[in-house]
């Protein structure tokens, strides 16, 4: 597999990284495209088939996991399952462009270990746990239960951050979605060799 470069964007559960994927993603210099994932949960409100996840079954994933179609995937949360299918990237990069990641953060440091001169992998950092949980409340998509499954995620997921290239610390957004145009559009015009080397290993 060869092309463009890999951008990843990790961070526990409502940090924030969505908003700032898709922000890069209507910035057309950057020439961005949303790597779109697998996923055995269930479709959550306005998501569509294709376009936010493809949404398969459980067995259908456990199918494409012994058939090694995968670059990574992970069980995120008990029996749902995320991952990443080779052909979506190598779709991607077919077509010119650079990828872009919205995954976990095992996931993402999967996908730089594999890949670490075209990788440029990002953590977005949220202000507090307590904000965390403030945000996915007012998100009101989940249960309190699975809220709290995300909170306690959070907190293991904050601790693997100084092993990304890049930390964006999502205190006030434009800040963040600044520096995170900032920061891509660096590492795109790098040329491969001369790509961001992993701090921490
Ligand atoms: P959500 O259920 O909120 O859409 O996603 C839950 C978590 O799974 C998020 O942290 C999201 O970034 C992550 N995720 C989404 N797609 C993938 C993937 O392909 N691989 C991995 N490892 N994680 C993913």
């Amino acid at each position: 597999m060869k092309g463009g470069k890999l951008l990843i964007f990790s961070a526990p559960s409502g940090s924030g990284k969505t908003t700032i994927v898709r922000h890069l993603l209507e910035q057309p210099e950057l020439n961005l495209a949303f790597s779109v994932s697998a996923t055995s949960r269930p479709r959550r409100g306005k998501e569509k088939h294709g376009e936010h996840y493809y949404f398969i079954t459980a067995s259908e994933f456990k199918k494409h996991i012994r058939d090694d179609d995968f670059l990574e995937w992970e069980e995120v949360y008990r029996d749902n399952f995320y991952g990443t299918l080779k052909s979506e990237v190598e779709r991607l990069w077919a077509e010119g462009k650079n990828v872009i990641f919205d995954i976990d953060v095992a996931g993402g440091l999967r996908i730089k270990r594999k890949f670490p001169e075209e990788t440029l992998a990002v953590f977005v950092k949220p202000p507090s746990v307590d904000e965390l949980k403030i945000r996915l409340k007012k998100r009101s998509t989940d249960s309190d239960d699975k809220i709290n499954m995300r909170i306690a995620k959070a907190s293991v997921e904050l601790a693997t951050a100084p092993q990304f290239d890049k930390i964006i610390k999502n205190y006030d957004l434009d800040t963040a979605l600044r520096e995170a145009r900032e920061l891509v559009a660096d590492f795109i015009a790098k040329p491969k060799k001369k790509a961001i080397k992993k701090k921490n290993t």
